[in-house]
């Protein structure tokens, strides 16, 4: 220190480090003479960093003057030069800048506004800086470089978490990347982070820390303060309006810039949050680094729950920019009442129009979030980044039909068949769960030569003519033509009002039915728990009878796992495994591609050899590479990210919700099912099926975005089957507003 009085030529009172982050290569003291007046001492170990700080030196220099607040200023040694020698490293003298760091004040819309102005006024500044040395380097931090931190996202730990960042890693590769080459470039700061700026009240005094300045578009330093400033907030969408009024005042954002500042902030968090959980896998993490984590992860899970409409709503408000977000529903319904006709159903009779999900989460063109509650197709959740990454790689490689040899089928075959009894050893794919339980009768009708089948009532199995036939849901239901003679109807086996107690009871009753047929039937098919009878699960111990008796009858069993499998029932990965049963023939389809059209029948090697009979088995589209990736990447992530055992959690802690609002609302007559595939049924006072309660609170529950469904004989079972990365949280979500209409209803009687 002695040095620096001396090449200064001041009397040093007091030396502080100011030091936060422990990887900075330079080193930061206050240094206080005894006038009273404060410098910043920067050291520079880093002979790399010397040019760089040169070249800051001198664009603080030149733009410093020209600003209505303070950036550090060299303080020059009397021959002109700006670095000193310090023990064997360079060092420098700065002006001090005193104030509160804007992240330890109250941020009200007046100093938001200010700040927006300030950022504006220093990318004008900073338009004026030319520099190579800046414009070359490559920083990770700098959003333009977002995919960079892409290969970090293996240190963050929860799978929830990794995908989250997959998801906006990959939209800033899909969004940003091959647009951003064509906005404003110009050097910004770069990290204008909540402890870079000083205030004074509602004032900017000063900015700090140009270490991070490179050649980047202009706009990447507004998303950078707005990332920071909406973090640690209730209501952070609110501060984007008065930053980005103020900067509007001195810059006028053009319309490509204001529809990727979205995902620029994500992308901000991303960058920042893949870097602290890189510094605490390396054991580097400190207060500095990880300071932002909670705030960041926080601010990251509240954007995925919020609807993009909305989000841009709030910079199109700020902006006064219109956008080209005009929908229109009553349009799009009176369309499509033209372009298809009346058979082809809508959800709710005010219908949804979804403009884009996310996990469990649902988006409508008004800017609305749902909660989804009902969708089972998107099993591992909507949108999941592993499943567009892997349709869009393979459909640039090869999308062809399986009359070629490709190894994406075997490997995913092999892969799927792991999860099945050794029996279940040979597999068919298809593309909708129709078309496989189509296959899975033909099989059935080629091997035994029979024709009948068995099948349950209310129980549901495809559009197709064969669907419709096996289908007691259809062909008892409206326009439905009744039973062929082909079709033997067994009575559901429903232990909550059916007609016997237990599962043996029903399979005699079943059994009895079957012995008075003068030709036995080639199959019997049914769900372990029935959908759309309204989630019954087959009573206990029935089909381990049933499944005795066809053995012993030479009458095939198909279980029909379109909706039950793939570890949704939370202890059972299938359905039949609930029942202690192992069929002939398994039926997969919804869950399996997350959305993409697949579907398969798994079959025994008996049954496949007797089924070869000459004619050929061929699905253009069944089995083709896009869906065999896709099908082991599904299986894949329910692996990583424990989605089964997440079904079984939240399952059990949603019906353990759901049975305790049973004891206080009688209109609840029965809570069942297994892991996330449950089913409330309504009664009246009288203990009747109540359509009317179970429709209203569905519609009631829609008004509160969250999206369920009816079914069953009466209409009156409310369905659960969401999406299996479903939380508690979402539960408890859910069990709050389902409490507070049933509670109204409650009241009215
Ligand atoms: N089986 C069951 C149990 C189903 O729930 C469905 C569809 N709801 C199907 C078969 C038919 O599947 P898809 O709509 O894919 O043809």
């Amino acid at each position: 220190m002695k040095q620096i009085e001396s090449v200064f030529e001041i009397k040093i009172a007091e030396v502080k480090s100011l030091d936060g982050d422990i990887n900075y290569s330079n080193k930061k003291f206050k240094i206080t003479d005894s006038i009273g007046t404060k410098y910043v001492l920067k050291i520079f170990p880093d002979k790399k960093e010397w040019a760089l700080a040169e070249e800051e030196s001198f664009m603080l220099e030149k733009i410093g003057h020209t600003l209505s607040f303070q950036v550090p200023q060299n303080i020059k040694l009397s021959n002109g030069n700006m670095f000193f020698k310090f023990e064997n490293d360079n060092a420098k003298l700065l002006s001090y800048i005193d104030g509160d760091f804007i992240a330890d004040v109250f941020h009200s819309d007046k100093l938001l506004f200010s700040l927006g102005e300030k950022i504006a006024e220093l990318s004008i500044a900073l338009q004026s800086v030319e520099s190579p040395i800046f414009a070359s380097r490559i920083l990770f931090w700098d959003i333009q470089n977002t995919h960079l931190s892409l290969p970090k996202i293996t240190f963050i730990k929860e799978s929830e978490r990794r995908k989250l960042i997959q998801y906006y890693i990959d939209r800033f590769t899909t969004f940003v990347l091959p647009v951003q080459h064509f906005l404003r470039y110009s050097i910004i700061h770069g990290d204008l982070n909540d402890y870079n700026i000083l205030v004074d009240q509602e004032n900017i005094r000063g900015v700090l820390d140009f270490g991070d300045a490179t050649y980047s578009p202009m706009v990447n330093e507004l998303a950078i303060t707005l990332t920071y400033m909406m973090l640690n907030k209730q209501s952070p969408f609110e501060v984007i309006r008065p930053i980005i009024k103020g900067y509007q005042k001195h810059i006028s954002l053009t319309q490509g810039e204001i529809e990727i500042l979205p995902d620029l902030i994500t992308s901000r968090l991303c960058i920042s949050l893949c870097n602290s959980a890189e510094k605490k896998h390396l054991g580097q993490d400190n207060e500095y680094v990880l300071i932002s984590e909670k705030p960041a992860w926080d601010l990251l899970e509240l954007w995925s729950r919020t609807n993009p409409i909305e989000i841009q709503r709030y910079f199109y408000e700020a902006t006064n920019f219109q956008g080209n977000n005009n929908l229109s529903k009553d349009g799009i319904l009176k369309t499509r009442g033209i372009v298809t006709g009346k058979s082809l159903g809508l959800s709710y009779e005010d219908p949804i129009l979804m403009t884009s999900a996310l996990f469990q989460y649902m988006f409508d063109e008004k800017g609305n979030a749902y909660l989804d509650c009902y969708n089972n197709i998107p099993h591992i959740g909507h949108c999941h980044p592993t499943i567009s990454k892997v349709i869009s790689t393979q459909t640039r490689k090869l999308n062809t039909n399986t009359r070629y040899l490709a190894d994406s089928f075997n490997k995913c075959s092999e892969r799927l068949l792991k999860y099945f009894p050794e029996k279940l050893s040979k597999i068919y794919y298809l593309n909708s769960g129709s078309e496989a339980n189509d296959l899975a009768i033909r099989m059935a009708r080629t091997i035994t030569g029979r024709n009948t089948v068995a099948v349950l009532e209310y129980g549901y199995h495809g559009n197709t003519a064969t669907g419709i036939e096996i289908s007691s849901y259809k062909f008892d239901g409206k326009g439905g033509k009744g039973k062929g003679d082909n079709i033997i109807k067994l009575r559901l086996p429903n232990l909550f009002n059916g007609k016997f107690n237990t599962g043996q009871e029903y399979a005699k009753d079943a059994i009895d039915l079957i012995e008075q047929l003068s030709e036995k039937p080639c199959a019997f098919i049914a769900e372990p728990i029935s959908g759309c009878g309204g989630q019954v699960p087959l009573a206990e111990g029935y089909l381990q009878v049933l499944y005795e008796y066809f053995t012993a009858n030479g009458i095939l069993t198909i279980s029909d796992e379109v909706q039950t499998g793939f570890g949704r029932l939370g202890n059972w990965f299938w359905g039949f495994e609930m029942h202690n049963v192992t069929p002939d023939i398994v039926v997969l389809g919804k869950p399996m591609g997350n959305g993409h059209p697949v579907s398969a029948v798994i079959t025994t090697e008996n049954i496949s050899e007797n089924f070869a009979n000459g004619m050929e088995f061929f699905s253009s589209f069944g089995g083709n590479q896009v869906s065999c990736e896709v099908i082991s990447s599904v299986l894949e992530i329910i692996e990583t990210e424990n989605l089964q055992e997440n079904a079984k959690v939240v399952g059990k802690h949603f019906k353990n919700e759901l049975l305790n609002l049973k004891n206080k609302y009688p209109t609840i007559g029965d809570v069942r099912g297994e892991g996330l595939f449950l089913g409330i049924e309504f009664q009246t006072k009288n203990a009747q099926p109540d359509k009317a309660n179970a429709n209203f609170v569905k519609n009631k529950l829609k008004e509160n975005f969250i999206l369920t469904g009816t079914d069953g004989p009466f209409d009156n079972v409310l369905k659960i089957k969401p999406p299996l990365c479903f939380t508690k949280g979402n539960v408890d979500f859910f069990m709050n507003k389902f409490d507070g209409i049933l509670e109204a209803i409650d009241s009215k009687i």
